[in-house]
């Protein structure tokens, strides 16, 4: 079929709209009518050539719509039901046997290499390829292929429009405080970085009770933005240290710390920010072969922990609907983050991402 989508083809270039070739699911494949894409930094740092994605591609993986056709073995989902499209994941290997996909073997071909897993690619025009099933959908396109591991079945009750963020950004920030860190009631968490998935990691503290929430930052507005959604303190990363700061606030510490920034001069601050017996979760992507530095006697005599989290740790046929009774419930208010944008200004809202006008945006197909 002819579809309409956001072909990146040069690095750093703009994404230009363009008229492909779809083609039609295969017996593991299910045809989404997309309704809207969410940008996320992956999407950025692919275009910009720092992962060996190959191109012409079509990127978009915080894709929601509604499933128009299934392939012969489908039995997950049928046509008419809402869905996402979140990260894809083998089935198979011991992670994935283990209910952990976002620790797939399999994470990184699956996710990146931009082909289904015999090489070809569902995209074409006139003959030429496009590279598809960049994290298993390509959904910067107005339809898209994906499969049983990476569709999540939703509610109607809520605007489709709003929910794809939900499978990537909002997911890794949540998930990190829900799943990974687990964090209770009564307890301190630090959150560095107030992008949408650090924010996202402030109103999932706040939904599970946590009672000091502190936001740690240098953008003035993002940290004013985070006490509306439920820090409790904000500390301006520019103005002073900030573990300092944070000993002040708690006593003795953070129970909990997130790193969302990937830069390991916050992510040592992050591990000397922990009470005794708290715990460290990092899930910004860094340089490649940038190192973490510990001071080994704080770290091994608190029995502090550090560790890393992709996705959020989630399992997203469960977490997603989670997130969205949050929602409703009004305990996760994620739509705030959100700016939509026609899908001809793709690369507006992409440029709006990257200086930080808008928190979250999601194109409209
Ligand atoms: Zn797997
Ligand atoms: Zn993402």
């Amino acid at each position: 079929m002819k579809i309409q989508a956001a072909v990146a083809r040069t690095v750093h270039g703009p994404l230009t709209l363009e008229s492909l070739e779809l083609e039609d699911p295969r017996a593991d494949e299910i045809l989404v009518r997309v309704v809207a894409t969410g940008v996320c930094h992956t999407d950025i740092v692919v275009r910009d050539g720092m992962l060996p994605t190959p191109m012409p591609v079509v990127l978009g993986h915080e894709g929601s719509g509604v499933v128009e056709k299934v392939g012969a073995n489908v039995t997950k989902v049928a046509p008419g039901d809402h869905v996402v499209m979140t990260y894809n994941s083998c089935g198979g290997c011991p992670s994935c046997d283990d209910h952990a996909p976002s620790y797939c073997h399999e994470f990184f071909p699956r996710n990146f290499f931009a082909t289904r897993e015999d090489g070809t690619t569902a995209l074409s025009k006139e003959g030429e390829v496009i590279q598809s099933n960049f994290f298993g959908q390509s959904s910067f396109a107005t339809h898209a292929l994906c499969h049983e591991r990476n569709i999540v079945k939703v509610t109607d009750a809520v605007s489709l429009e709003l929910l794809g963020p939900l499978a990537c950004g909002v997911q890794t920030g949540a998930g990190a405080v829900i799943n990974a860190l687990q964090v209770k009631v009564g307890k301190s968490i630090a959150i560095f970085g107030t992008g949408s998935v650090g924010l996202s990691a402030v109103m999932a503290a706040h939904a599970m009770g946590a009672t000091t929430i502190i936001a740690v930052d240098m953008n003035a507005e993002r940290l004013a933005f985070a006490e509306q959604v439920g820090a409790t303190h904000s500390l301006n990363r520019a103005k002073g240290d900030v573990t300092a700061a944070i000993m002040e606030i708690t006593g003795y510490g953070v129970d909990y710390a997130l790193d969302t920034t990937g830069l390991t001069p916050v992510i040592n601050g992050a591990v000397l920010s922990l009470a005794p017996r708290g715990a460290c979760g990092v899930l910004g992507a860094s340089a490649p072969g940038s190192e973490i530095i510990l001071d080994e006697v704080h770290f091994m005599s608190g029995g502090r922990r550090l560790l890393g989290i992709v996705e959020g740790e989630s399992n997203p046929d469960s977490f997603i609907p989670q997130l969205i009774d949050l929602y409703q419930q009004g305990k996760f208010p994620f739509d705030k983050m959100i700016r939509f944008y026609p899908f001809e200004q793709i690369n507006e809202a992409i440029a709006d991402s990257e200086s930080g006008v808008t928190i979250k945006p999601v194109v409209r197909m």
